[in-house]
């Protein structure tokens, strides 16, 4: 009976998001971290603001993070929010930290056509900055997700 109760909840919860995610649009979502973009231009370097506020994409193999595999989690150089595991981290060979899955809810998706196709674009779920996109050619023995971030978007701490 508790099975069916918790199974009820998850589809309530499921079904009340989808619905109100279809209401919103990416520019009137608010985020629990939000600035102005002066604020943001203060706070972040040139290279990041670039990336995070503008989804800009940093040119590949320029990111120390690239060849980081240490024990650690890698969040969000703004707002500080854990948002990837190093055991989920793996060389795509791309040039850009690829990762097989994110840290669930930290992370948040939506759809870009910047470059003429779908892509899933993703970005902090806590202060919106962009992150990089999502592809479907991942390492097939776990997810086969890849996500392609921009090194710059990240900040790594290294496990005690
Ligand atoms: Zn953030």
């Amino acid at each position: 009976m508790k099975k069916i109760i918790a199974l009820l909840t998850i589809g309530l919860f499921f079904s009340c998001n989808s619905s109100a995610q279809k209401k919103e649009t990416k520019s009137e979502k608010v985020f629990p971290v939000t600035k102005t973009e002066t604020e943001w231009k203060n706070e972040l370097t040139a290279e990041q603001y670039y990336v995070l506020r503008e989804a800009g994409t940093e040119r590949p193999f320029t990111s120390a993070l690239n060849k980081e595999y240490r024990e650690g989690t890698f969040h969000c150089a703004a707002c500080n929010t854990p948002l990837f595991k190093s055991e989920h981290k793996f060389d795509s060979g791309t040039g850009w930290p690829s990762f097989d899955r994110e840290i669930n809810g930290n992370v948040d998706f939506s759809t870009d056509y910047n470059l003429g196709y779908a892509r899933t674009e993703e970005h902090c779920a806590t202060c919106g900055g962009h992150l990089g996109h999502v592809f479907n050619d991942g390492p097939r023995q776990t997810t086969g997700k890849r996500h392609c971030i921009n090194g710059v978007a990240l900040k790594f701490v290294p496990e005690k």
